[in-house]
This record gives C-alpha cells, sequence and structure tokens, in this order.
C-alpha cells in the first residue's frame, strides 16, 4: 500500500525491545505504512543501528536507550520522541522474554528427583530468578504504558499492543515463571482496556506461539541448528508444523493499531499455527 494511503501514516509508534527478532519484523511493517518509530532497547548502537535502517524505507525513525525497568530512562525517552517524532500514538511492548537458567529440568517431578543435585527441580528454583522474568515482562509492560500513555489521555485513536505468548493460555511445561508473567500481561490487558476504555486508548495483547528468536533459542535449537527434544515436541503439536516466522505477527499488528478496529479492545490474539487450539489427539 501506498504510504499516503495508510489510515497508520504519520503515526508514532514506540516499540520497546525494538531490535528484538519479532520486533524488528513489527518495526518494519509499520514502515512500510508511513509510521514514524521509536526503537528503545537497553543498547543504543542497536537501536540507532536499526533505526537507521528503517529510515532507508522512507520514514522517520529514531533509536534510543532505554532500560523498560527504568522509568527515569523510558521519561527520558519520551522527551526525546516528542521533539523529534511527535506524540506517542501506539505503544508496543515489545521487550521481554525468558531464560533458559531459571527453568525446572523436567517437565514432570518424579519422588526421586528430590535431592539429586543434578537436576532443577521446583525446589530448586531461586526466587532471584522468578523475580528477574517476572519483572522483565510484567514490570517492563507496566513502566512504558504509565509513561507513554500518559501522552495519549484526551486524543483519539491511540493503542497500546502488549506481547503475551501462547504460555499464558495454557502453561508450558518447565517455564513456570515464564507462563505466569505472560499471564500476568494477559490480565493486565484487560484490565488497562477497561481502565481506559473512555479515554480513546485502546489496549490489546499478541499471543505468539513459538518463534526462533535469541531469549529462547537455547531452548528450542542445539548449537548445531538441530531441534532440541522440547523444539521437536512443539513442531509436533503445532498443527501447522511449523515455527512462527517473524513477519506472522505482522497483519494482526496492523489490524489492532488501524483506528478502523476502533471497538477491539481488551482481547488477546493468539498467532500460534493452531498450537492453542490442538489438544494434541
Ligand atoms: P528477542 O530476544 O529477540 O527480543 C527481546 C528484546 O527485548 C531484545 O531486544 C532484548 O534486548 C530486549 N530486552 C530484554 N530485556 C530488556 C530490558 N530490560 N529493557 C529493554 N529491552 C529489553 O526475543 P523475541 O522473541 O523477539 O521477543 C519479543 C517478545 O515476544 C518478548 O516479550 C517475548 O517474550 C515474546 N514472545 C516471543 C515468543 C517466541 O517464540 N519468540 C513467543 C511468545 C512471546
Amino acid at each position: 500500500m501506498d504510504q499516503k494511503q495508510s489510515s497508520l501514516s504519520g503515526k508514532v509508534a514506540v516499540i520497546t525491545g525494538g531490535y528484538g527478532v519479532l520486533c524488528q519484523a513489527m518495526a518494519r511493517a509499520l514502515a512500510e505504512q508511513g509510521v514514524k518509530i521509536a526503537i528503545l532497547g537497553r543498547n543504543l548502537e542497536k537501536a540507532q543501528a536499526f533505526a537507521s535502517e528503517l529510515r532507508t524505507m522512507g520514514t522517520l525513525a529514531i533509536g534510543i536507550k532505554a532500560d523498560v525497568l527504568n522509568k527515569e530512562e523510558l521519561e527520558l525517552a519520551n522527551v526525546e520522541i516528542n521533539t523529534k517524532l511527535g506524540i506517542c500514538d501506539f505503544l508496543i511492548n515489545g521487550a521481554g522474554g525468558n531464560h533458559p537458567d531459571r527453568i525446572t529440568t523436567k517437565s514432570m517431578m518424579e519422588e526421586e528427583d528430590l535431592g539429586n543435585n543434578s537436576l532443577k527441580t521446583f525446589f530448586d528454583l531461586d526466587v532471584a530468578g522468578f523475580k528477574y522474568i517476572f519483572d522483565l515482562n510484567m514490570l517492563g509492560t507496566l513502566l512504558p504504558t504509565q509513561v507513554f500513555a500518559k501522552e495519549m489521555i484526551g486524543r483519539t485513536d491511540c493503542s497500546i499492543v502488549n506481547i503475551s505468548s501462547v504460555a499464558a493460555i495454557k502453561p508450558l511445561t518447565k517455564v513456570a515463571s515464564y507462563g505466569s508473567a505472560k499471564a500476568a500481561i494477559s490480565n493486565f490487558t484487560e484490565w488497562l482496556a477497561v481502565h481506559f476504555s473512555q479515554m480513546g486508548i485502546r489496549v490489546n495483547a499478541i499471543a505468539p506461539g513459538f518463534f526462533l528468536a535469541d531469549q529462547n533459542s537455547a531452548l528450542l535449537t542445539n548449537p548445531d541448528g538441530s531441534l532440541t527434544s522440547r523444539g521437536e515436541q512443539i513442531i509436533q503439536n503445532t498443527p501447522m508444523g511449523r515455527f512462527g516466522k517473524p513477519e506472522d505477527l505482522n497483519s494482526t499488528l496492523l489490524w489492532l493499531l488501524d483506528p478502523k478496529s476502533a471497538f477491539v479492545t481488551g482481547i488477546i490474539v493468539p498467532v500460534d499455527g493452531g498450537f492453542t487450539a490442538y489438544s494434541g489427539v
């Protein structure tokens, strides 16, 4: 579509964790629509390098250093965005993820596992690890929303898209902290949609299935690129028989952000190749 014909053209989008695998694809899709984009991330050089790639697509884009758990950095980012791009219309809370150290070794515990030091059981999960995942995903959605949604009050066609997970819909084995943090994001999405329903701000979430990315590659693939047994299990339980391609999320993102979706708020959309629909039998 011609950028000028797009109903999103000229809007300002803030994307946290913006140079991650899934957010890069979403940012490119927005750039194609003529959306002005602020890429936020912990590494300034990476954020700026990706923003400069987006500018070659003919849109305005800037890269800014902002950790989603650092409200002061987010406030400073907001000032810079207002000056260089304009006021934020769209917030995509993309920063998040899991950590390979913060999972149980086995899917289901057996009695003899207790006291086996070579295994990480539920009882060995440390609070710090749980907190790390919870803070990154949940507070890392809350804090940017507090900063950027304030700018949306009293305006029209503003929209927030959070990134939940299929792990929020049905817990995945081993990743207790990740699943519960994403479930919190889904719950928060619904809560905030209601809270902002009279404010002209729509709040929705995408629940991706399985996509190969930095934060999960150690769980899903071996160093030689072959699938781990968990990776294979996932493919077997995804009716479409493949991992998602980052671009698979784009049409849902564009639909959720589009002002024509004015009556759509408080939903969590799985984009998962049928994973959540499948019972495994
Ligand atoms: P990714 O690792 O490529 O991207 C995550 C990004 O978040 C990275 O750029 C990372 O640097 C950034 N980040 C981490 N901590 C941060 C912090 N404190 N402040 C700012 N940025 C921070 O992984 P991805 O798969 O593209 O993840 C994007 C989102 O999608 C995450 O919320 C993830 O949980 C979610 N998700 C991914 C999948 C999947 O299969 N890949 C499935 C469901 C949900």
